[in-house]
């Protein structure tokens, strides 16, 4: 989709700081990072959001949270732990409808989801 941003990211006409890729998976650092460690994970296929998944995705998923364990070991927060968040929609505050996992790590989260 060309006015997908995360489209874009993904065939490489908007440049990002990419930490692992592969044919079927990109991830990069988040542009406003809220967390010392914040990388999103993309299926390089357009798919909007979690909700928007089918099961010809299953595969893709598994890729993607394979991708999501690769990007913590190489970011180096694999053994303190870290969070995955996957906002949806308006009210799960995406703004970015592609679908994406934010890998978050490097501090401390509670069990507290504000
Ligand atoms: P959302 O709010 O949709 O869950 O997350 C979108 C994320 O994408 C935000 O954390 C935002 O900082 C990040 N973002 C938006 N535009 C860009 C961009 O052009 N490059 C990168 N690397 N991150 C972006
Ligand atoms: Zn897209």
């Amino acid at each position: 989709m060309d006015d997908c941003i995360f489209c874009r990211i993904a065939a490489g006409t908007i440049p990002s700081k990419k930490v692992y890729e592969d044919d079927n998976v990109l991830a990069f650092h988040d542009i406003a990072p809220a967390a010392p460690v914040h990388i999103l994970v993309i299926p390089k296929k357009h798919i909007t959001s979690a909700i928007d998944l089918s099961p010809e995705d299953e595969a893709l998923l598994m890729q993607v949270f394979q991708a999501i364990k690769k990007v913590a070991q190489i970011a180096g927060i694999a053994q303190d732990g870290f969070r995955i968040v996957s906002n949806v929609g308006k009210n799960g505050g995406q703004s970015v409808r592609h679908l994406h996992f934010h890998v978050l790590g490097g501090k401390a989260y509670g069990a507290n989801f504000g």
